[in-house]
């Protein structure tokens, strides 16, 4: 005997959840398919435990893709707001936190519960701790072989998501189907991910640890303005998380710690002024004290502000504006938020998340190749590309 089903998803993540509620709305029978116990899982630890749910400045530049256009159907037609009504209607409590990015107050599992209470109103049949060991296509049909016997259906959604946390179960699966189906990958890397640094500036900025800045951080042409922190680690936070995605083996970053001025002139203008003032207390009216001390130690320039020439102050300013760290590598998918590259975009419907050349066959979320920068873009394109799939399977 085999199960029969209209739509069947692997896959119990955000963008899948979404896709078989659509389905199931739409009065199609869905089975929705995980190899994990519980649901969601990366929900659960997203966003600090708060789940940074969406960001309310989406737009398609936010996307990392071969193809920057891709995204923008789905993205319009699902947005922000839409997310934010359901979220509004079970009385989630939210916040915004910085740049667009919404937070939920409490715990995200309120995510799960509210994707998990639509499943079942929609009529979703969820199968957890269930592995899919082989796929097949028949004429109209797929055919898959699952560890709780065979299933039929006439659209498969892949939903499996990236390699990031091979620890939560993230496995290749989407691009081992894509594979067998001749759809092409582009190369997948580790994205929003923690640099490693050498024992060189790990000593060097050792005196620097539990600093935060807001600084402006360089790399390959692209940008980005959000706080640095300096850990025993070496540096990190949000703006290094973001540029990590752009960042290439062997690549420098380039860090501005004041990036709202022209630090050279400002000096310059200044230094008739503060002539008596130690340089290091000057730098501390536009840095942390520990920072501008660090700055200027580097600098190697005199004792009094007011002998610094104008090589020494373009050397000062330099140091704080265009300081340039060369990172060893990253953590890799070990802790990577996630994946860069996968399904290629040519090979799939904007509209409908469809492979072009094999009907009934979609793939969505973080397995296609477009990948959101930090700040709750990533779980809106899952959103948007599970409700564009939802509509049609
Ligand atoms: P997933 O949510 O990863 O779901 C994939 C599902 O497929 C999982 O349930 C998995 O168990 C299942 N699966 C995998 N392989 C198989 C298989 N072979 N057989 C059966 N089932 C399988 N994004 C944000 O926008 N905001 C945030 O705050 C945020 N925080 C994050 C924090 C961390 C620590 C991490 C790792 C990621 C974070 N992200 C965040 C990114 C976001 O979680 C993902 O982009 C998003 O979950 C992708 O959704 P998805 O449905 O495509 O894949």
């Amino acid at each position: 005997s085999q199960a029969e089903y209209d739509v069947a998803i692997i896959g119990a993540g955000a963008a899948g959840m979404m896709a078989a509620i659509e389905a199931g709305r739409r009065g199609r029978s869905v089975l929705l398919i995980d190899h994990a116990d519980t649901p969601g899982e990366k929900i659960r630890i997203s966003g600090g435990g708060r789940c940074n749910f969406t960001n309310t400045r989406t737009t398609h530049a936010n996307f990392i893709s071969q193809n920057p256009h891709f995204c923008k159907s789905a993205l319009t037609r699902y947005t922000p707001t839409d997310f934010i009504k359901w979220v509004n209607a079970k009385n989630i409590a939210w916040h915004e936190k910085t740049l667009g990015q919404l937070f939920c107050d409490g715990p995200s599992i309120q995510i799960i519960n509210m994707l998990t209470e639509h499943c079942e109103h929609a009529n979703v049949e969820t199968c957890l701790s269930t592995s899919v060991e082989r796929v097949e296509k028949t004429d109209d049909r797929f055919r898959l072989l699952t560890s709780e016997g065979p299933v039929v259906t006439s659209s498969l959604v892949i939903a499996t998501g990236g390699k990031s946390i091979p620890k939560m179960g993230a496995t290749d699966f989407a691009y081992r189907i894509a594979d067998q189906f001749g759809l092409n990958i582009v190369t997948t890397r580790p994205a929003l991910v923690p640099f490693t640094f050498g024992t060189e500036l790990l000593e060097q900025t050792k005196p620097l640890s539990g600093i935060s800045a807001d600084a402006e951080i360089r790399c390959n042409g692209t940008s980005f303005r959000e706080a640095l922190l300096f850990t025993h680690r070496g540096i990190s936070g949000p703006s290094i998380l973001q540029i990590s995605s752009y960042w290439r083996e062997g690549d420098e970053i380039e860090i501005n710690l004041t990036p709202d001025i022209n630090l050279y002139e400002d000096l310059k203008a200044g230094r008739q002024k503060n002539g008596k003032l130690a340089p290091h207390t000057v730098m501390a009216t536009h840095l942390p004290k520990r920072l501008a001390e660090w700055v200027t130690k580097r600098a190697h320039v005199p004792e009094k502000f007011g002998d610094l020439s104008d090589k020494h102050l373009k050397a000062l300013a330099g140091g704080a504006q265009q300081w340039r760290v060369k990172p060893v590598g990253s953590e890799g998918y070990r802790t990577a938020e996630v994946t860069l590259g996968g399904i290629d975009t040519n090979d799939l419907s904007s509209k409908t998340m469809e492979a072009k050349s094999v009907s009934g066959l979609y793939f969505i979320g973080e397995a296609v190749d477009v990948t959101g920068w930090l700040g709750g873009y990533n779980f809106q394109w899952a959103w948007s590309s599970g409700w564009a799939a939802g509509q049609v399977i």
